[in-house]
């Protein structure tokens, strides 16, 4: 039984059309014209729901948009250029210099860097701590705290997150919580455990092949009664609460953000991504099977395997009652030293090294020489980053030959 029944009739009964083109028409066009000059101010202002200008939004990429918020049970979604673009969207929508932000678990390294260290040249401070450190991440919280960001599993460090009682945290305070559910989608949907916003790369498992750079960011509808965006904290949203009523956030981030910073999505990009929808449901149902068969036999040959489905895992028991259905492709195999690490990885046939992850192909790549080669010890400690890991990302192959592959790499 597939564990995504319901999303394989939505996506491909969402991404096809049942009159003229079957496939979605690809609008590569920057701009658009407008016809009479009360359109053109029909459409500035809000009143005419027509296509302003591409930086602002695409015909093709709305029809994306709408599929990711339906995915995610979301009011509404704007996509970006890649998935860095979709959180740097994200958070530049809400945050301004003396702001801070409270990071929760193990970082992308992409975002890391952005937290640790361009956000801080703007004067926005990030304090990060681990996945069950709910009392330090709730005494952390002040009046400036605008954002609390949870990565959905730790990559690389497979630590998982009790994603409820983290949004307890944030709701009983008023603050946002903002959840990169790159590697779960479907499998995860934050929004329902109490997020307010999700972002996504959808270069990896959604696309699924390498053929797009893409991110997207899904927003929760702002609550008729009270609602943490009508308070102080955040009190830039009034006027676009007052304009937009429950879909403020979507104006918010594309005047905010999108605007001035310029991270829109490509009409082509959100076409391939698309495509990609169509059978991200299957894809991901196999990959979640393959994973698992694969970390507990490479643990049963005697190799140091980080997945949560191992009993010996801290977060076994939050594996099987909050992840039914899975954590994302990645296993990391800890090869104990760098020259070990990079013997598996020259003796591979089967594995692509690259730095992508959630391909149909399975990928492996050393951590500690490659996306973390310029983090401090200390850094590395906290990110889970040990001299001879290598992280997997598991693909379509027949999870026999997978085995065969590692099991001949690893002697
Ligand atoms: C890859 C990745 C990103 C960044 O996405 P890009 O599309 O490469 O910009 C962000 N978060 C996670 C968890 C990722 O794996």
């Amino acid at each position: 039984m597939n564990h995504f029944e319901e999303y394989c009739t939505a996506f491909v009964q969402s991404v096809g059309s049942k009159e003229g083109a079957v496939s979605p028409a690809v609008i590569n066009s920057a701009s658009f014209a407008y016809g009479t000059p009360e359109i053109a101010e029909g459409i500035f202002d809000g009143s005419v729901k027509k296509p302003l200008y591409s930086r602002m939004g695409n015909p093709t990429t709305a029809k994306l948009e709408s599929i990711m918020a339906e995915m995610d049970g979301g009011i509404g979604a704007v996509a970006t250029s890649s998935g860095m673009g979709a959180t740097t969207l994200a958070v530049m929508s809400l945050l301004a210099c003396g702001d801070e932000i409270i990071s929760v678990g193990g970082l992308f390294g992409g975002t890391y860097a952005l937290f640790s260290e361009t956000l801080t040249r703007f004067g926005i401070k990030t304090h990060f701590f681990d996945v069950d450190a709910f009392e330090a991440i709730e005494n952390a919280i002040n009046n400036d705290t605008k954002i609390i960001f949870l990565e959905s599993v730790g990559n690389p460090n497979m630590r998982l997150p009790d994603i409820k009682k983290i949004a307890e945290i944030a709701n009983a305070h008023g603050v946002v919580l903002m959840v990169d559910n790159t590697i779960t989608p479907m499998s995860v949907l934050p929004l329902k455990l109490g997020a307010d916003i999700v972002v996504y790369s959808t270069t990896k498992i959604i696309s699924g092949n390498a053929s797009a750079l893409g991110g997207c960011v899904v927003f929760r509808a702002i609550n008729d009664g009270e609602d943490k965006f009508k308070t102080p904290r955040y009190n830039f949203l009034t006027k676009f609460i007052k304009g937009a009523g429950k879909m403020a956030l979507i104006p918010n981030a594309k005047k905010r953000a999108m605007r001035d910073f310029g991270m829109s999505a490509n009409a082509n990009a959100s076409y391939l991504t698309m495509l990609g929808l169509e059978t991200l449901p299957l894809r991901m149902d196999r990959i979640l099977n393959s994973v698992e068969i694969l970390a507990k036999e490479l643990d049963k040959n005697g190799l140091i395997i980080n997945h949560p489905c191992l009993p010996q895992h801290p977060h076994h028991e939050r594996y099987l009652s909050d992840f039914k259905n899975g954590c994302g492709t990645l296993l990391t195999i800890d090869m104990q030293t760098k020259e070990k690490a990079f013997l598996f990885l020259n003796r591979t046939k089967l594995a692509t090294l690259t730095a992508n992850i959630g391909d149909s192909r399975t990928l492996a790549l050393h951590m500690a020489s490659t996306i973390y080669r310029d983090f401090n010890q200390d850094e590395k400690e906290f990110l889970g980053i040990t001299e001879g890991l290598i992280r997997v990302s598991v693909g379509l192959e027949n999870p026999k030959d997978i085995i065969e592959d590692f099991l001949m790499s690893a002697k």
